[in-house]
């Protein structure tokens, strides 16, 4: 593999933003990991073909990065290229009861155009941080509300074969799971939402803001739940349960306002977020016999 050729072939595109060694600590919501060998912002859909083919030939492996908010990446950063999607991909319009969003359009965004326009539909994304297309990636939502239960197609980059709409029902949607294949990267979705009252769409979104706002770390440095809840119960119960609520270890700390947040107090090391999580992992399954499965994705981490 090499980054040095891919960097070379790369770099100086009108169209796209190169960087070599860029902080994944600067991209990511937790503000944790180490360089990321090369990392491409494609603007078009042409930057983002071509930077496909050049790391296909050069042999360097690649992931997509949305706002970094459900991201662990490694202390040692990852080798290879982070690809995040740009302006090409920020379009956000209202087609009737429908709304098509770009991939790197803020889910805020989205949200706040259906209020505007009076579409119920979207009210479980108020308040998640990120990018439709992570979202998307995602499905998020709540614990039984869910963004996929509003597309109606996604248009995917599939490597080796170009552009792919994929309606909802090629899809399956789980809670924080969406059957993507590997290497699909999402630069379009489109919701059929359901006109209703502005003031009651508001009003549902505001109820979620104000819980969240009780519930939730919110301001500080985070990556979101860690875990997924299991089939029966709150994971977040079970952590306090455990008596693990406000344990720290280097710089981070199992959040006092949420068990299953943790917060990077003051400088920590990923290895302080993992040693944690091992931590609630470990006494939860000792005292409830269930095995906790993290909800952040993991960069970096592979030998
Ligand atoms: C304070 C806080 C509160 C949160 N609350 C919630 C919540 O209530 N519900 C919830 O579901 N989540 C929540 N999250 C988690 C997170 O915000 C969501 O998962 C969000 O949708 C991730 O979007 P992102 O752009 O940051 O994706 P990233 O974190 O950058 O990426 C997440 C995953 O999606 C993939 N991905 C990103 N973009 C694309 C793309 N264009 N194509 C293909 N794959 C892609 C990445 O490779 C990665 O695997 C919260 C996070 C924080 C920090």
């Amino acid at each position: 593999m090499s980054v040095f050729n891919a960097y070379m072939q790369l770099s100086g595109a009108i169209d796209a933003d190169v960087y070599r060694d860029e902080a994944l600590s600067r991209r990511t919501t937790l503000r944790i990991g180490g360089p990321a060998d090369l990392l491409v912002v494609a603007h078009t859909y042409a930057a983002l073909s071509r930077t496909l083919d050049v790391l296909a030939r050069e042999q360097v492996p690649w992931t997509v990065l949305g706002k970094g908010s459900n991201m662990l990446c490694s202390d040692r950063g990852y080798r290879g290229c982070v690809i995040c999607l740009g302006r090409e991909f920020s379009r956000l319009t209202v087609e009737g009861e429908s709304i098509v969003s770009g991939g790197a359009v803020l889910t805020s965004k989205l949200v706040n155009l259906a209020l505007k326009s009076s579409l119920a539909g979207l009210e479980c994304c108020t308040g998640i941080p990120g990018t439709v297309g992570g979202a998307v990636a995602m499905n998020a939502g709540s614990r039984d509300q869910w963004i996929g239960s509003s597309v109606r197609d996604v248009v995917v980059a599939r490597p080796g074969k170009g552009l792919v709409r994929l309606a909802a029902s090629d899809i399956s949607w789980e809670y924080r799971h969406a059957s993507f294949q590997r290497g699909d990267i999402i630069l379009e979705a489109t919701f059929d939402l359901v006109a209703d009252e502005h003031a009651k769409i508001a009003r549902r979104m505001e109820a979620l803001l104000k819980r969240r706002k009780l519930t939730q770390p919110i301001g500080l440095p985070t990556c979101g739940s860690v875990f997924k809840n299991p089939a029966h119960g709150s994971v977040g119960a079970m952590i306090e349960q455990c008596g693990l609520k406000g344990t720290a270890c280097g710089g981070a700390r199992i959040s006092e306002v949420h068990a299953n947040f943790i917060v990077n107090e003051r400088g920590a090391k990923a290895s302080d977020v993992c040693a944690l999580m091992k931590r609630m992992q470990d006494s939860v399954y000792a005292a409830e016999g269930i095995e906790l499965e993290p909800e952040v994705r993991f960069l970096g981490f592979e030998a």
